[in-house]
């Protein structure tokens, strides 16, 4: 059944806050005709060896990815980082460190859920994460389950969404230190559905001397007039436009898998950017003599 299109960089599992175990995600993916995706799970790269084991025997390219969710007043600024290394000590290091500021945020919300009169346990929410990144859509399911919302989306609009009652801000990263991060650990960092920054225009140029390689202008819900934005931003400033479905397997939220168009050239100008720009460009000059 080849239903998708071939490349979908923007994917997540069980590992974080997606419905499906890292193999069975792919396994799906490949039979909608998705031949290259990224695994992007929220903190983490601990699907990535089920991912690309499974991968190679279905014949699809996994790229070893993660998502950094950053919260200022630049809004909701989410960094795809694309080529990562699931073995990199320093790097899970940090990604501990975030997912354990994960885990008290979702602790916080359960405690302020329950002074609202939703009662759910964190015990039955972690159960639900079965050990990923804890987030926000394990806890829709668990509102949901408790039969306090009618729907698991509609536990975001009148619960847990930004500016609803049990709503707790992020703590962790700044969008520079995200893309520095990513940057530091030779990945190539991507912003990712950029309609949720506030100020992009001004922020683009700091995230870019940061080092951000891509932007998502490929994305379910961009209406034309937002890719074309993106288009744009990515000639301004030199980026890649990357793109996928943000696919969860919960709710209404992100497209099918390999439910994005994304253009074939995508790929080889994001490895092109692996190492970072500086050496990127090192190559080019050294090629150059
Ligand atoms: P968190 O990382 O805990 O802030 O949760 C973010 C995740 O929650 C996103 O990756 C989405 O999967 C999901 N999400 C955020 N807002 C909504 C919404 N309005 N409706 C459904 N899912 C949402
Ligand atoms: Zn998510
Ligand atoms: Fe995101
Ligand atoms: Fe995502």
């Amino acid at each position: 059944m080849t239903v998708g299109y071939p490349i979908d960089l923007h994917t997540h599992s069980l590992r974080s806050d997606g419905a499906l175990e890292p193999a069975a995600l792919i396994e799906r993916a490949a039979r909608r005709g998705v031949t290259i995706q990224a695994l992007a799970d929220h903190d983490t790269l601990a699907g990535a060896a089920e991912a690309m084991a499974a991968g190679e025997r279905l014949g699809v390219r996994v790229i070893p990815s993660t998502e950094l969710n950053t919260e200022s007043e630049w809004g909701d600024v989410h960094i795809l980082g694309y080529f990562l290394d699931p073995a990199d000590a320093a790097l899970e290091d940090r990604l501990r460190w975030l997912r354990e500021h994960r885990g008290r945020r979702i602790e916080l919300m359960v405690e302020k859920l329950n002074a609202l009169g939703y009662p759910i346990a964190l015990a039955r929410v972690m159960e639900i994460a079965q050990g990923g990144s804890l987030g926000r859509p394990h806890l829709a399911q668990a509102l949901f389950e408790a039969g306090h919302v009618p729907t698991y989306d509609s536990a975001f609009d009148t619960l847990i969404a930004k500016d609803a009652p049990a709503y707790v801000s992020r703590v962790g990263l700044s969008p520079l230190e995200a893309v520095q991060l990513v940057v530091a650990h030779g990945g190539v960092p991507s912003l990712a559905h950029p309609f949720t920054v506030i100020g992009l225009d001004e922020l683009m140029p700091l995230i870019v001397a940061a080092g951000l390689a891509g932007i998502e202008a490929y994305y379910g819900s961009h209406p034309p007039a937002m890719t074309a934005a993106c288009l744009s931003l990515a000639r301004r400033y030199g980026l890649v436009p990357t793109g996928g479905s943000d696919f969860h397997g919960r709710g209404d939220h992100g497209a099918p898998l390999g439910g994005v168009f994304v253009p074939p050239e995508t790929i080889a100008a994001i490895e092109a950017r692996r190492g970072g720009q500086a050496a990127a460009t090192m190559t080019t000059a050294v090629g150059g003599d």
